[in-house]
C-alpha cells in the first residue's frame, strides 16, 4: 500500500455539504461524479496532495445510506492508493483479511477500487484504489 490516496466523508445533502466544506477549504470542489453501482453522489476537493471525498447516497439501499442510519454523518473511509490492485487483493487476502469486493470494480475520479471489511479492520473501512490508465 502506498499514501493515502483520500478521505471519505458520509454527508446527507452534498449541495450543502459542498458550500460548507467550501467556505472550509477557501475553495471549490473540482468534480462531481455519480457512481451508480454504489449508489452515491461524490464530490471532490484537493488541499495540496490532499483530497476529501464527500459521498451522498442516491437511494436507500446505497452503502452510505446505512452508514449515516448507523452512525450519522462523518468519515466513512480511508483510501490508500496501490499500484496494482488485483495484487494487493490477493495479499490481503493472503493475510486473512476479509474483503467487501474480492474483484476490483469501477469507482470515482477514474480508480479501480475494492473495499475492505471493517470488521477486520478495527471498524475502519479501507479502500484500495488504483489509478486507470488512460
Ligand atoms: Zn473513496
Amino acid at each position: 500500500m502506498e499514501k493515502i490516496e483520500h478521505i471519505g466523508i458520509a454527508v446527507k445533502d452534498i449541495e450543502a455539504s459542498n458550500e460548507l466544506f467550501g467556505a472550509l477549504f477557501g475553495k471549490k470542489h473540482y468534480k462531481t461524479e455519480a457512481v451508480e453501482s454504489e449508489g452515491v453522489i461524490t464530490s471532490f476537493f484537493k488541499n495540496g496532495p490532499n483530497k476529501i471525498e464527500l459521498l451522498q447516497a442516491t437511494n436507500e439501499d446505497s452503502p452510505i445510506a446505512k452508514f449515516i442510519e448507523k452512525k450519522g454523518e462523518g468519515i466513512h473511509h480511508i483510501a490508500f492508493a496501490v499500484a496494482n490492485i488485483e495484487k494487493e487483493i490477493a495479499r490481503l487476502k493472503g493475510e486473512g483479511f476479509k474483503m467487501i469486493h474480492e474483484k476490483p470494480k469501477k469507482g470515482a475520479d477514474n480508480k479501480l477500487i475494492a473495499f475492505l471489511h471493517p470488521k477486520a479492520t478495527n471498524g475502519v473501512l479501507i479502500e484500495l484504489c488504483q489509478e486507470i490508465d488512460s
